[in-house]
């Protein structure tokens, strides 16, 4: 009697049929719990949606860099490193599009369920190593929103737009300007010119 055919590696096994781990959360098998134990996590996520502010942000899907390293210590997990991010919005000023690369330090403990540190901390200020894992999406979150400029601008010294035409100013001359006269004075300012020729009426910007 044949064999059975042995069930293919990989492809075929059960793990291959359920969707995708989400990709921001980490398994701590590797690292372990003995505290000293290190690891280093680079990884590439997509970002999911709500990462900004409301003028700017990370793009929904846009590769989120995580360049991370996972140490145990008494209490949990210590997370520490830099998380690097595509930015897309708007100048304040001038309305004018903003891309930009956001790069930010973060640094966070996962306390252990049970630790002490749980223990005495309240319910939201703490984060949870959950089972034997972390996910690390709700602390990138925070870390990039409270880094977002409520007022980004596209330049340091963006002048904004021009009152009159709405012009960006640092597209203009310098000396732009409007020679607009308020139509409630111009009939005035016409009564107030004296008529050419008269003694004394000239313009002084003439003399
Ligand atoms: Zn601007
Ligand atoms: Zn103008």
């Amino acid at each position: 009697m044949p064999a059975a055919p042995l069930p293919r590696s990989g492809a075929a096994s059960p793990d291959a049929r359920r969707p995708a781990a989400d990709p921001w959360r980490v398994e701590l098998r590797e690292l372990g719990r003995r505290a000293g134990s290190m690891q280093e996590l680079e990884r590439t996520v997509p970002a999911p949606e709500g990462f900004r502010v409301e003028l700017i942000g990370v793009p929904e899907g846009a590769p989120v860099e995580l360049h991370l390293r996972l140490e145990a210590v008494m209490e949990g997990v210590l997370v520490s490193g830099t998380v690097e991010a595509p930015l897309v919005g708007q100048c304040a000023r001038c309305l004018d599009d903003i891309e930009d690369t956001l790069s930010l330090p973060v640094q966070e403990l996962f306390a252990y369920e049970g630790s002490t540190t749980e223990a005495t901390s309240d319910e939201d200020e703490v984060r949870l190593v959950e089972g034997e894992r972390i996910d690390l999406e709700p602390m990138v979150r925070d870390a990039v929103v409270l880094a977002l400029p409520l007022s980004p601008t596209c330049s340091d010294d963006c002048s904004g737009l021009c009152v009159d035409c709405g012009e960006r100013l640092d597209d203009l001359p310098a000396d732009h300007s409007h020679d607009v006269v308020d139509p409630r004075w111009a009939g005035l300012a016409g009564k107030l010119t004296p008529p050419p020729g008269t003694p004394g009426g000239g313009n002084p910007k003439e003399n």
